[in-house]
């Protein structure tokens, strides 16, 4: 499996003195000191990519400003920010990102000065999620990946019990970063920015928490419809572009083969594409999930020769071109629906 991770890196949390940040609530009226606060008089934060990007603005409301540091329409993992965008960010008071995910962002944030670097990692529990049919250990002769799941879940228990404390250091090689597509680990997340978004800007903190309980909420109902949707189908196992959906596989007791692995930049070897082939015809698959910022080539190829078809499944790793977060997960719950032949 390709891994992109990095090694360690030292994340620097500049921590704003109270009376900074006083002087930049103070500042809206000051425009000497009005870039942190934004000339509109919000907070200005920055969030790696754009799952995280809605996350923040569902909390913040309208009292933050929230840029993105991937642009729209730029497949993140392979993302590398520039000298103008790293001075961009250091005019905003806090970045909400996903350690691992981004090398080139994780780089960045060692240079920022006064900014909050917020690694949501830390309060997401990540675990490791095989789904390449290419190790000796593979899953390819499971009909169903029961033993995979058993695993799997095996490694959610252990998770459970680690204590995520600040200073734990989940940068170990093989954490899965994509935990924006579990509900519940998204709600996590949610409180993690919260509490960031309160603490820099206390005034609106009332606001942040109320904003943040509607929230919950709607992730709740995601998570809810995602349960009662998945909840009986003809088949669990779903085979994808890349392994970007090991925590909605491990949430809705679905198994996953991918094309590519973590990264999809890397192109799945024939060794790979004549294994997953197999788990396609042994597994009575009828749908290769393809995903929009990649090539859907390899996938095309898979479903012409095993006669199946294919469909979006969004990694929501970008801005969706119609709606948002929460209307692409109900189109992937659709589309889940329909491949699986769930009631
Ligand atoms: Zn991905």
């Amino acid at each position: 499996m390709v891994l992109m991770f990095n090694k360690h890196r030292t994340r620097i949390v500049a921590a704003m003195s109270a009376l900074t940040l006083a002087l930049g609530l103070a500042s809206c009226s000051d425009s000497s000191d009005d870039s942190k606060g934004g000339s509109s008089g919000k907070l200005k934060v920055a969030a790696s990519f754009y799952p995280i990007q809605w996350l923040t603005q569902q909390i913040g409301g309208d009292h933050v400003d929230v840029s993105s540091v991937t642009p729209a329409g730029t497949e993140p993992h392979e993302f590398e920010i520039s000298t103008k965008q790293i001075a961009e960010l250091n005019k905003t008071k806090a970045l909400f990102y996903v350690k691992g995910f981004q090398p080139s962002l994780d780089d960045a944030v060692g240079s920022l000065s006064d900014v909050s670097a917020v690694d949501l990692t830390k309060n997401v529990n990540l675990v490791r999620h095989e789904g390449l049919l290419e190790h000796e250990h593979d899953h390819g002769d499971k009909k169903d990946g029961e033993a995979k799941k058993d695993d799997e879940e095996k490694g959610h228990e252990d998770g459970k019990e680690h204590d995520h404390a600040e200073g734990h250091d989940h940068g170990d090689d093989a954490a899965d970063p994509h935990f924006w597509l579990d509900p519940a680990r998204m709600k996590r997340a949610a409180d993690a920015i919260t509490a960031e978004l309160s603490k820099k800007d206390p005034g609106h903190a009332d606001a942040y928490k109320k904003n943040n309980e509607a929230l919950q909420k709607k992730l709740d109902g995601l998570d809810k419809s995602f349960q009662t949707g998945l909840a009986t189908c003809e088949r669990r196992s779903i085979v994808t572009t890349h392994t970007a959906f090991g925590y909605l596989a491990d949430r809705y007791k679905l198994s996953q083969v991918g094309l590519s692995g973590i990264d999809p930049e890397s192109e799945p070897s024939p060794a790979t594409l004549a294994k997953v082939k197999k788990y396609v015809q042994e597994n009575g698959t009828t749908t290769i999930f393809t995903e929009e910022l990649v090539s859907g080539k390899p996938a095309e190829t898979l479903a012409k020769e095993t006669k199946t078809v294919t469909a979006v499944l969004s990694p929501l790793e970008s801005k969706p071109e119609k709606g948002d977060y929460e209307a692409a997960m109900t189109d992937n719950l659709t589309a889940l629906k329909k491949a699986l032949a769930c009631k």
